[in-house]
């Protein structure tokens, strides 16, 4: 080749490499998601999964504690700029109100909402109080619709659509033993994300929902009873329900809070931009067919 030419081509080599080394755009730039109850367990693995692939996350929890300490965690990983740590409560207005205006100062607006907050509560079918069923309906359901409302009101006024994420469970789906309660929020959870698609789908929001099944490494809603309580129904030790857990699924592995944080990031990561109202099983098989 002419030495101009030889040159040339070798110019361009440089350069298509050099623009291959450059840091791509990430699916979650520009995008600014909201997580509740993310301080620790499936939440915070869904706040970082959406900050690797490149979006601002609001980090809120009710714990405060949890929440200081994941905060720390998060800037000495991320920095600061990645991410803001908001003390929310999604039962009580005032909280979600100064968390919807935080967002708003920091980052400008909100795309996507993750309802991921929860608590368990597993008793025999006729102990379960009015207080109990009062606590997991605010949490679980009215928790959701308020949390999606407040962001569905900042999607509106960007006009450029969103999602909604709402983490719900297989209990929602299939009967387990000493949940009716939860099991009924579970399932009230996932209607009500369909229901939303329905009517939100004009505004180009989306709604769709990951269901876990068992995720125990990192969780804390396995405390307070719903272990030993879950063991003793299965009549096994405390520890040996996660392979009992996997045992029971087709595929035998246990579930692992980066597996739903790997569900609820492929419903935003602009793959799936035609789905809504729909719902992904991260359960190993659990819910399609019995175990062989
Ligand atoms: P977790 O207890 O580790 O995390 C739940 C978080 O929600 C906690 O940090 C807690 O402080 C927070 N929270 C509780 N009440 C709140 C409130 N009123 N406002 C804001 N935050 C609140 O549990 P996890 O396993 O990470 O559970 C996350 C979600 O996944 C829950 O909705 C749960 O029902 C669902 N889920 C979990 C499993 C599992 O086996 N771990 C299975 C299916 C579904």
């Amino acid at each position: 080749l002419p030495l101009q030419e030889a040159f040339d081509i070798e110019y361009w080599l440089l350069e298509e490499a050099k623009l291959q080394r450059m840091p791509k755009e990430k699916p979650l730039s520009r995008k600014v998601a909201l997580v509740t109850g993310s301080a620790g367990g499936i939440g915070l693995a869904i706040a970082e999964k959406y900050i690797q692939e490149g979006a601002c996350v609001v980090v809120t929890d009710i714990d405060e504690a949890r929440l200081k300490e994941t905060s720390e965690a998060l800037n000495k990983k991320y920095g600061k700029d990645a991410f803001l740590g908001v003390q929310l409560d999604v039962t009580d207005g005032d909280s979600l109100a100064a968390a919807i205006e935080a967002t708003c100062l920091q980052f400008g607006g909100v795309d996507i909402i993750v309802n991921n907050a929860g608590i368990s509560i597993s008793k025999p079918f006729e102990q379960h109080t009015d207080q109990d069923w009062d606590r997991l309906n605010n949490i679980l359901v009215m928790g959701q619709y308020q949390v999606s409302k407040a962001g569905v009101n900042i999607m509106r006024l960007q006009g450029q659509g969103g999602d909604i994420v709402n983490i719900a469970s297989k209990n929602g789906l299939v009967a387990g033993p000493k949940n009716v309660a939860y099991g009924t929020s579970k399932a009230a959870q996932l209607h009500m994300s369909r229901l939303m698609a329905a009517e939100l789908a004009d505004d180009k929001i989306r709604v769709n929902v990951v269901n876990p099944d068992a995720v125990i490494e990192n969780s804390n809603i396995w405390e307070g009873g719903w272990a030993e309580n879950r063991a003793k129904a299965y009549g096994i030790e405390v520890k040996d329900l996660p392979q009992y857990y996997a045992n029971r699924t087709l595929l035998k592995e246990s579930v692992k809070t980066s597996d739903i944080a790997d569900a609820a990031f492929v419903f935003v990561s602009g793959q799936l931009g035609k789905t809504t109202g729909n719902m992904l099983n991260v359960d190993g098989g659990l819910a399609a067919a019995f175990p062989r």
